[in-house]
């Protein structure tokens, strides 16, 4: 049977594109199991990279501070990346990479089934938004496969620009309004049929 652990362990091996190469550490992702929210950002930087661990460095900073202003902790979510080994010099990842990765985030996404993804930055959006564009989309929260998920910015996009900080800080206040409504949500009451009820 296929798990989370079972995942990591292929991430930790894989060689399948090209930036197993230059990877120090192959970031898996990290979270409890069935969390209520799925952040999934771009790829591992230099820090991740050396800790084989998602969002340490100063953006994972921003990230935590975002989280906490709608009461998680980090080691309450599920943080995972489009690709998970660093690409050189933080270049973007290219389309092959991404390829090579998705079936791994996929494997992730359903085995994980949050109640929220939350993707960060254009190259986990593109997976659920094809040609989409965050400026016009951030902060909207749309069905993909029975699921919800929300549009950001990238926290590393934000952390120095006071005007998407802003606008991140909003858009994560979304995601808590959301969750909040989803667990409020009472199941509709099941309706007894008489056992006997027959109709000539
Ligand atoms: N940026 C990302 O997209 N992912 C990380 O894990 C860290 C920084
Ligand atoms: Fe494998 Fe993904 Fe790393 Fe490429 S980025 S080597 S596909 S784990």
């Amino acid at each position: 049977m296929d798990s989370i652990e079972k995942v990591a362990e292929e991430v930790r091996g894989c060689t399948l594109c090209a930036l197993a190469k230059g990877r120090k550490l192959a970031v898996p992702g990290e979270g409890p199991a069935n969390p209520p929210i799925m952040l999934i950002g771009e790829g591992p930087g230099f820090h991740e990279n050396e800790q084989g661990r998602p969002f340490v460095g100063p953006a994972g900073k921003f990230l935590e501070a975002l989280l906490g202003a709608i009461g998680f902790r980090r080691s309450e979510v599920f943080i995972a990346n489009v690709v998970k080994c660093r690409p050189p010099n933080n270049r973007d990842p290219l389309p092959g990479e991404i390829g090579a990765c998705d079936p791994y985030l996929q494997r992730q996404i359903e085995l994980l089934d949050p109640k929220i993804i939350v993707t960060l930055g254009r190259y986990s959006m593109a997976k659920f938004f094809p040609g989409q564009t965050i400026s016009r989309i951030h902060g909207q929260s749309r069905l993909r496969d029975g699921r919800f998920v929300i549009a950001m910015y990238h926290p590393a996009a934000a952390l120095h620009n006071p005007r998407l900080r802003t606008v991140i800080e909003d858009d994560f206040k979304k995601v808590g309004d959301l969750l909040n409504q989803l667990e409020s949500q009472v199941e509709p009451p099941v309706r007894e049929e008489p056992d006997q009820l027959r109709l000539f």
